[in-house]
């Protein structure tokens, strides 16, 4: 018999009616024939309230105490829901993490799980009742009681749904799922069925509130479909799940940050370790750097750019001064009023003119492109704030994506692990248990290095609308993929812009191009195919400032310069010459421990 795990945040079991609708949910679903695991959090504001209790009591609460007081607040709400399931005339029985066998260590308020036993609700599931757990917590050897870190009610859904090889864990929340982009600025957004765990964590800061990218990493390594569902309707919500070929768009959403600002540093010296010193100075500061771009150097100096938001322009400035300075060259020039729009989807893996077609909407509707960073699935831009509504608009109709798919809502099907030798029980606990543990405080959880690519940078090219669309239109017509693509500050109304494409399409990229700029007379073509990319993928990068800085520090101590940088939400990439790839592969493994 299969297992579902629903989880049940606060606002969803906050009242009586609330809690009798979640318990008719997991009846309705034990009736259809399912074991059913409930995850439930603590009601409402509740965790808040004895957070705030707490402190009316002193500045200092004893980590120990916290998590016991906290602790109550899902044990509150399982005895409550599963009261209500048996009033419906089904078995439940409450559970605490402690009655579970969620072991954790004692890192009270942030503790690790270290081993979850599934005996106790096996048994229960089998003898026929709904397991209703509490979600946030676990106990230590000495059975204490710890707690997971706020929101960590996600994480206990995932990980028992990992354990218990459960067919789909479904997160019931107060939205109706996840959407193109956010329905407040765009009326045509759509609810989306299905989304790959990569464009999921992708969007992570527009998905933010919907659910903790930490569970997503999690759910994504061992499979576990997850469905964010409402609460409050049948509605089937969307299933992040392992990309399929149900994934018919080559876009699946937008994504918008409104109140950003801009900050460049230029004439910074090429060498290594410069970007270690820029990072080093935002590290110490806790400034929370988002879009990070760096274009080859021009006459022996470089230059970075990066946005952070608006509210810490003047913290950063003051940083990027002390930069500067310890440098010994430099200027640092800033940019408010700016907007990044991104698009994200897994179909840019194999579609090649997706960034085409998002910078020929954006053109066409007057919108100058400030700055351009890549990954696989996402085209980050920056652009003027006054214009990134209308923009997003213009997008999100570029991409059909207030169009709907025929795809009917599927229900996960669980990947089997490996062809036939599934891992037992006790091994596959053992994983999901120690990745669990790594989780918590490694982020980086892989360094990519890719030898197969070729630069490729037109400089000195009009900085107005319509001339990246232009550029990659032709590129696209030709039919090359292109993997980086980096535009930083213009200066002067000159702009630069860098990309990527396989080394062996090189020749005929360069004949594409060649043509194309041949209209801009002022532009230079440069290219160079002996690079190496360097790619740190993890999760929680969106502030790259703590994974920059690591990154940074490990090339700079390997003496090897950086040529250019970009990023997205997952991952920080760096191009250096290549036959330092190796060296500097290395390095930054072991910089982020990693073997
Ligand atoms: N009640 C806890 C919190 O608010 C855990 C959770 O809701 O996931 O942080
Ligand atoms: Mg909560």
């Amino acid at each position: 018999m299969s297992i579902i795990v629903q989880k049940f945040g606060g606002t969803s079991v906050a009242t009586a009616q609330k809690i009798l609708a979640a318990a008719r949910r997991a009846v309705a679903t034990k009736r259809a024939g399912h074991q059913v695991v409930m995850v439930v959090s603590a009601r409402g504001h509740k965790t808040d309230e004895l957070v705030d209790l707490a402190a009316e009591i002193t500045d200092a609460p004893p980590p120990r105490e916290m998590d016991m007081l906290l602790s109550t607040g899902e044990q509150e709400s399982v005895a409550l829901v599963a009261m209500a399931i048996q009033t419906l005339g089904e078995k439940a029985v409450s559970l605490t993490g402690g009655q579970i066998g969620i072991l954790t260590d004692t890192s009270y308020t942030k503790a690790r799980i270290r081993n979850i036993s599934t005996d106790r609700m096996r048994r229960c599931l089998d003898d026929g009742a709904i397991v209703v757990a509490a979600g946030f917590q676990g106990v230590d050897d000495d059975l204490n009681i710890t707690t997971l870190g706020r929101g960590g009610s996600d994480t206990t859904a995932t990980a028992l749904a990992a354990v218990l090889r459960a067919a789909e864990c479904e997160i019931y929340t107060d939205v109706e799922g996840v959407f193109t982009t956010d329905p407040r600025l765009v009326k045509d957004a759509r609810k989306v069925p299905r989304i790959a765990y990569d464009e999921m964590l992708e969007m992570a800061s527009l998905g933010a509130g919907v659910m903790h990218s930490r569970s997503i990493e999690f759910a994504k390594k061992f499979s576990v479909p997850l469905r964010v569902r409402p609460a409050y309707s049948d509605g089937t919500g969307t299933l992040i799940a392992p990309e399929g070929e149900e994934d018919q768009r080559v876009v699946s959403g937008l994504a918008l940050a409104k109140n950003e600002a801009r900050v460049s540093l230029s004439g910074i010296p090429d060498r290594p370790g410069t970007m270690a010193i820029v990072f080093s100075k935002m590290g110490a500061r806790k400034i929370p750097i988002d879009m990070v771009v760096q274009n080859v150097a021009e006459g022996g100096t470089a230059e970075v750019s990066f946005t952070v938001p608006q509210s810490d322009l003047a913290e950063t400035l003051t940083a990027a001064e002390e930069a500067v300075k310890e440098l010994g060259a430099g200027v640092v020039d800033s940019g408010t009023a700016v907007s990044k729009l991104s698009a994200v989807g897994v179909g840019m893996r194999s579609h090649s003119g997706v960034a085409a077609h998002m910078f020929q909407s954006l053109a066409d509707s007057g919108v100058n492109i400030q700055m351009i960073t890549t990954s696989e699935i996402k085209i980050s831009t920056l652009i003027s704030r006054d214009q990134c509504e209308d923009a997003l608009k213009v997008v999100h109709a570029a991409f059909k994506l207030d169009r709907p798919t025929n795809e009917p809502p599927t229900v996960g099907v669980r990947q089997k692990a490996g062809n036939g030798d599934a891992p037992s029980q006790g091994r596959l606990l053992h994983e999901v248990v120690s990745k669990l543990a790594a989780m918590e405080d490694i982020v980086v959880s892989e360094v990519l290095l890719d030898e197969s690519q070729a630069r490729i940078t037109i400089s000195d090219i009009p900085d107005e609308p319509g001339i990246s669309a232009t550029i990659f239109s032709a590129i696209a017509e030709g039919d090359v993929m292109v993997d980086m693509i980096i535009q930083n500050q213009s200066h002067s109304g000159r702009a630069r812009v860098s990309f990527t494409v396989d080394r062996t399409d090189l020749e005929r990229c360069l004949l594409l191009v060649r043509e194309v700029v041949s209209q801009w007379p002022s532009a230079q073509l440069t290219y160079d195919g002996d690079i190496a990319t360097l790619s740190v993928v993890g999760i929680g990068l969106r502030t790259h400032t703590g994974v920059g800085e690591r990154m940074f520090k490990a090339l700079s101590e390997a003496s090897i310069n950086i040529q250019l940088i970009n990023t997205s939400e997952m991952r920080m990439s760096a191009v250096i010459a290549r036959p330092e790839g190796h060296k500097a592969h290395a390095a930054l493994l072991k910089a982020f421990g990693l073997k």
